[in-house]
């Protein structure tokens, strides 16, 4: 059904801000934890005491870097600190340590998917870094508000797009990107609950087929991908109903409140000026090798753009089993390293199922599995030319692989005696011994009590200790004993 919003078109451009895994502050010699008791996290010089220096981290302008190569950005040799104004009690400096006109990476490309396995790219307009504010905390105490300065000076990259995103699930998949990508790279862990990584997104509509922009709304500090599609969907919504009604849209700051599944206005947004941007004369400039930056772009890892077209493209592997693959930079590697052995597809299954499942049984945070990805792969190539049957290989070889890692699968198989499959002369054999044991049964099941053949399958399983296909047991039980 056509609706009269139909006529409008949604143009979204986000502003991610990216937490650094440094050991020290922006610039202060601080470190930061999360969750850490108030103000445990800070020196005199994020406290703003008179006559401290900025100190900047050469560890936050690497990570700058090494993400604008990730993304193809033009990386500045040269850039610059600028100081924003405005009052805040989280800010004890009175301004904020930031990059306006010098950001040390101009433009780039963001490449990721959507859920259906399209490919998108996303331009961006600058990846800058700044350092981020305090926190006031408003329900702890009746009467005053409190500071905690532990996050303030914390360094942060935010990217910036371009408004070029057409929809909320294009802009949510842009996100996760970008959340992938730095946990990729390492420089961000993208703990998301924590607000490692954070987005706000800037939203406008215009009529369909037309190229000016609207007046954009502002949605601040989105911290998950579904309230980041959730808010926008809303306010595109909330938009065309007020052009509809002939009202205008305000520039201003909203929020999302997940509860009312509502945006809500914040405040009117600043203009740039009003920040009173200036370099900062406390700061000399801030300069990146050449030779650092090629040092960088040969030891970049795969992306997982590349690995995700790789993964769909080479060995048929969905979308959604993609994503949950990448999810994790080590365990996309362990992947990768396995399905090189040659079989890609049988890989994806046995990470995501078995291995999975076994590994969510250990008593540990990893998510790896305690043996090399050759192991896995032999026993994976095994059960594909039908050395090894696949009930045995995932019940029995599997848990003792994690039980023993350090066994070579040769070794296992050896003294678990998985040596060759069950044949069906063996199988048809053992059934035959079964059925004169339990001439009853036999009777019964041909008079029509069909559902014995549960009860034959367990005595010729367990005869097999596991090791024989329950598809050739289920096969064998069901012709010997209609065959009589
Ligand atoms: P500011 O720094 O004041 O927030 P910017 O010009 O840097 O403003 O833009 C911030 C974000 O808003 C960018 O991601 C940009 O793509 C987006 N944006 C700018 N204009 C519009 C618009 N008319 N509609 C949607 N998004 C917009
Ligand atoms: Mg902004």
């Amino acid at each position: 059904m056509a609706r009269e919003s139909d006529q409008f078109e949604p143009v979204i451009g986000l502003e991610i801000h990216i937490q650094l895994q440094t050991a020290r502050k922006l610039l202060s010699p601080e470190g930061f934890a999360f969750g850490a008791a108030p103000n445990k996290w800070l020196s005199a010089v994020t406290a703003a005491h008179p006559g401290t220096l900025p100190f900047p981290n050469q560890v936050a302008l690497e990570y700058a870097a090494k993400l604008g190569l990730a993304v193809g950005s033009d990386i500045a040799r040269v850039s610059r600190f600028d100081r924003k104004h405005y009052f805040y009690p989280d800010l004890p400096k009175g301004y904020q340590t930031t990059q306006d006109a010098l950001p040390v990476c101009k433009e780039g490309v963001i490449t990721f998917f959507l859920p259906d396995g399209t490919r998108k790219e996303v331009h961006l307009d600058r990846i800058h870094l700044e350092e981020d504010a305090g926190k006031s905390i408003h329900d702890q105490d009746a009467y005053d508000s409190l500071i905690d300065l532990n996050r303030a000076g914390v360094p942060l990259l935010e990217m910036v797009t371009k408004p070029v995103i057409g929809s909320p699930e294009e802009a949510a998949a842009c996100f996760s990107a970008v959340r992938t990508l730095v946990r990729r790279l390492g420089i961000c862990d993208g703990n998301m609950e924590e607000g490692s990584i954070r987005c706000d997104a800037n939203i406008s509509i215009r009529p369909v087929g037309t190229e000016r922009l609207g007046t954009r709304v502002e949605i601040k500090n989105l911290n998950s991908f579904s309230f980041l599609a959730q808010a926008v969907h809303f306010e595109i919504d909330r938009q065309a109903k007020a052009l509809l009604a002939g009202e205008t849209i305000v520039q201003e700051t909203r929020s999302w409140d997940p509860a009312g599944q509502v945006t809500r206005s914040l405040r009117d947004k600043e203009s740039a000026e009003d920040y009173r941007y200036f370099p900062d004369p406390d700061q000399r400039s801030l300069h990146l090798q050449e030779a650092d930056l090629l040092r960088w772009m040969a030891e970049m890892p795969s992306l997982p753009h590349q690995q995700f077209e790789r993964w769909t493209s080479t060995w048929g592997i969905a979308p959604a089993e993609a994503f949950t693959l990448l999810e994790d930079a080590e365990r996309a590697d362990y992947f990768e390293a396995v399905a090189a052995f040659g079989n890609g597809r049988e890989a994806a299954n046995w990470m995501l199922g078995p291995v999975q499942a076994l590994l969510r049984q250990q008593d540990t945070d990893s998510v790896l599995p305690p043996f090399a990805a050759e192991k896995l792969a032999k026993l994976i190539g095994k059960v594909v030319s039908g050395e090894l049957v696949h009930h045995a290989a995932k019940e029995i070889l599997l848990p003792a692989l994690f039980q023993a890692p350090e066994k070579t699968i040769a070794e296992l198989i050896a003294f678990l005696g998985l040596g060759q499959s069950s044949s069906s002369t063996e199988l048809e054999t053992a059934m035959q011994l079964i059925m004169d044991q339990n001439s009853d049964e036999v009777k019964r099941y041909r008079q029509g009590k069909k559902n014995l053949t549960g009860f034959f399958v367990g005595l010729l399983m367990r005869q097999f200790g596991g090791k024989a296909d329950p598809k050739d047991v289920n096969e064998v039980v069901r012709r010997l004993l209609e065959n009589g």
